[in-house]
């Protein structure tokens, strides 16, 4: 279904054989900014710019953000309580960016396997709307986007972490990567960036970091946005991997939306790739849909000639099966009632986590398949690309 009030493009006419769509830039109906947060240059530098595309400012009084819960008041139950319209509470957090201060437990990074060494944020939450949208399980609360002010403390806490990575340092095909940082597990930054600019001021963070002898270090990110051009001057010194996440054209037509066409993707893929950026394919949530192998095999062979002629491509691919928990299944069924995605626990197996808690994924016969088709289509179609994970 469509977010009525979504102020972003949509990507349902995303097929390999289009010519990639103009993407449209999130306009936020609204930001918020803290009394904290204000007191920096780079939150400061946010207001402009939002206030520039016409979004209506609110400075605030606390610290603390409203709550987002919309309610009608023509909707009173006999019990006199008045619910939360949780359509019209998700559509008011969506339209709205808030600029705050990361909070102080951002401070401690946690490994992000198999992906990184340490994740980092510079934003939370996503003005996207896809509907199997993995931040469901791992936010809590209204899907508000809040950017982070203090991103020099941000930025200088990563530090330490050089050489102490455990996931991709230890790992005998990854360690010439260096100590790997993440900086999407919370956010598109891409998504946000022509409001933030803080990813752009991460990647040349990332390209002048004088690093000790021997030492190698590698910021990553991925998206399912477009709007790469600031991007392509800055010196990133090789040392960012942009990895544009992808999907079968029905799966993005059916389940994305405010996202940039999977075309305008590997579109911007090409030029980060000429601009001499590391690049990758996050080939996810990966679904048995009606005819998936046709879908991907196209998939793979768009992405192919958006890197045509371009000498000796660093290409990546992951590879990620949809998967749900029970938490955020609920989540997305309040966001997105009228889904078509599949939810049934009966179709999946249960996997347990290391945290006891357990989350539905494929049984092993549909997942063993799909694993065999990737795994001999992408070093056919995408032959000097590697396989950095399936999962
Ligand atoms: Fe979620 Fe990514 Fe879609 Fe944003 S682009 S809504 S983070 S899946």
């Amino acid at each position: 279904p469509k977010i009525a009030s979504a102020e972003a493009s949509d990507s349902s006419a995303a097929t390999a054989e289009y010519p990639p769509a103009p993407a449209r830039l999130w306009r936020p109906r609204r930001v918020l900014i803290t009394p904290d947060a204000l007191r920096y240059p780079h939150a400061q530098a946010m207001l402009v710019r939002a206030e520039a595309l016409g979004a209506e400012i609110l400075r605030l009084k606390a610290n603390r953000l409203p709550t987002f819960a919309v309610r009608d008041a023509s909707k009173i139950g006999p019990d006199g309580r008045n619910p939360v319209d949780e359509r019209r509470s998700y559509a008011q957090a969506k339209t709205t960016l808030a600029i705050v201060t990361a909070p102080p437990s951002a401070r401690r990074l946690q490994p992000i396997p198999p992906s990184a060494d340490w994740q980092f944020h510079l934003a939370q939450g996503c003005p996207a709307h896809c509907q199997y949208c993995y931040l469901a399980g791992s936010l809590s609360g209204p899907p508000v986007t809040r950017a982070y002010a203090n991103l020099d403390d941000i930025l200088s806490n990563l530090t330490p972490y050089l050489g102490q990575g455990t996931v991709t340092s230890r790992s005998s095909d990854r360690a010439a990567e260096g100590t790997t940082f993440e900086a999407s597990c919370y956010t598109d930054p891409l998504g946000i960036e022509h409001l933030t600019g803080s990813l752009a001021a991460a990647i040349e963070h990332f390209g002048r970091w004088s690093l000790p002898p021997g030492r190698q270090t590698q910021l990553r990110f991925t998206t399912k946005f477009a709007n790469v051009d600031p991007l392509l001057p800055l010196a990133h010194n090789r040392r960012t991997r942009i990895r544009f996440s992808v999907n079968a054209a029905s799966v993005a037509r059916d389940f994305e939306g405010g996202t940039a066409s999977v075309p305008a993707r590997l579109d911007a893929m090409r030029k980060v790739a000429e601009a001499g950026y590391p690049v990758g394919l996050t080939i996810a949530p990966i679904m048995p849909v009606a005819n998936w192998r046709e879908q991907y095999t196209e998939l793979l062979t768009a992405a192919a000639a958006a890197l045509r002629g371009i000498p000796s491509p660093d290409l990546t691919a992951e590879l990620i099966t949809h998967r749900f928990t029970p938490g955020s299944k609920d989540v997305l069924l309040s966001w997105y009632p009228k889904t078509t995605l599949d939810l049934l626990e009966s179709n999946r197996t249960q996997k347990r986590t290391k945290f006891g808690t357990f989350k539905y994924v494929y049984p092993k016969d549909p997942m063993a398949e799909l694993r065999t088709f990737f795994y001999e289509a992408i070093p056919r179609i995408l032959p000097t690309c590697h396989i950095l994970y399936w999962t």
